[in-house]
């Protein structure tokens, strides 16, 4: 584990948010993965918690899901800055509003340090929403890691 990151996890609530991915991906076809940056880097000063989020959802490859069901948590830590991007294919479905009310109760987690909490929830909101909007089908695979990216 980096060392930054034992400030706000520790290695056991890594391992259960990870599981927490694995158990809300088992009643949908959607893809939920988690991405946890220290902080901006000098080049990116200028860049919003918007622009971040986008760029590593593609980093990471989010938009090759099959249905374009890929949803990426991402979290700046060290300035408790949060957003959620969605693949296209559940934005026709899904309003960005169900996604800042759950940015929202992720940050009050965050403000009084339970990190592990936040992500947990979030993680399980997101769940509920794909499930709502792309129930597991017959044959679905295990599309995107459910191992939390990381960076300083
Ligand atoms: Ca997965």
């Amino acid at each position: 584990m980096m060392n930054f990151l034992k400030k706000y996890l520790s290695r056991d609530d890594f391992r259960f948010v990870m599981d927490s991915i694995a158990e809300a991906e088992k009643e949908t076809i959607g893809e939920i993965r988690v991405s946890l940056v220290y902080r901006r880097k000098w080049k990116e000063r200028n860049r919003t918690v918007e622009d971040l989020a986008l760029e590593d959802f593609h980093r990471l490859g989010m938009e090759k899901t099959r249905e374009r069901t890929g949803v990426l948590i991402f979290v700046l830590l060290s300035s408790r800055e949060l957003r959620i991007v969605a693949d296209q294919g559940i934005n026709e479905k899904v309003n960005s509003g169900v996604w800042e009310g759950i940015v929202n109760a992720m940050i009050e987690d965050f403000k009084q340090g339970n990190y592990k909490n936040g992500l947990v929830k979030g993680v399980g909101m997101v769940g509920k929403v794909l499930k709502e909007h792309f129930p597991r089908k017959a044959g679905d695979t295990d599309e995107l890691s459910n191992t939390i990216e990381v960076r300083e």
